[in-house]
């Protein structure tokens, strides 16, 4: 079974969270954006074995405690390659928001849409979703019915597409074709703010729903 652990870090109040498999014990750190040592902490009092940390983007609140976990645990760094340049840019970023940033080492390997990503008993599916940036992607367990939507999809919003390498055309083409299809039970765990369903947003959704006119 998949255990979600969830987290909120750094001055965006971004979401980190933390997958497990229950029967093996092995787990993958989504997004740490920043507080290493608190995230360090958790891992260890959560008692399980960390195989990967997995960006569902390379936006700075998203990779800012990347650099000390990935040298911690020993473990290698996936990105979707569309994003390679925002990594490769962390210390830019840092400066057009304001905050310094140690550089980050690329990613050791890439995320394509349709992979599939295992760790233990748990697999999960990439969906690349474009439009909040050219490399977001999520990350969808079917047997679970849990999606870690990234800053694609929000509690009735959506992941801002004005800055860096954002559309707001792609996004709502990457939700509809490859979010909306999804059951709408399916649990969405955003990279900020409260979780959601799929089939909530798909009818409250004021920027994207099926009633909504944003972009259209
Ligand atoms: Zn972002
Ligand atoms: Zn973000």
């Amino acid at each position: 079974m998949l255990r979600i652990q969830s987290f909120t870090v750094g001055p965006l109040a971004e979401n980190p969270y933390l997958l497990a498999c229950t029967e093996t014990g092995q787990a993958i750190l989504i997004d740490p954006g920043a507080e290493a040592e608190m995230l360090q902490q958790a891992v260890i009092d959560a008692g399980v074995t960390l195989t990967a940390i997995v960006l569902t983007h390379a936006h700075l609140d998203h990779i800012g405690a990347v650099e000390p976990l990935r040298h911690w645990a020993k473990v290698p760094v996936y990105l979707h390659a569309a994003d390679d340049w925002l990594l490769a840019g962390a210390v830019m970023q840092g400066r057009m928001f304001g905050f310094p940033v140690e550089p980050v080492a690329p990613a050791e390997h890439k995320l394509a849409h349709g992979d599939r990503f295992s760790f233990g008993k748990i697999e999960l599916e990439v969906l690349h979703t474009p439009g909040h940036s050219p490399g977001s992607v999520c990350l969808y367990a079917s047997a679970d019915k849990a999606l870690i939507a990234g800053d694609t999809l929000f509690y009735r919003s959506v992941g801002r597409t004005d800055i860096l390498g954002g559309n707001a055309q792609t996004l709502i083409q990457s939700i509809e074709q490859r979010l909306w299809p999804l059951p709408d039970d399916v649990r969405a765990y955003p990279g900020h703010g409260p979780e959601t369903t799929i089939g909530e947003e798909k009818q409250l959704n004021p920027f994207v729903g099926l009633h909504a006119s944003w972009g259209r």
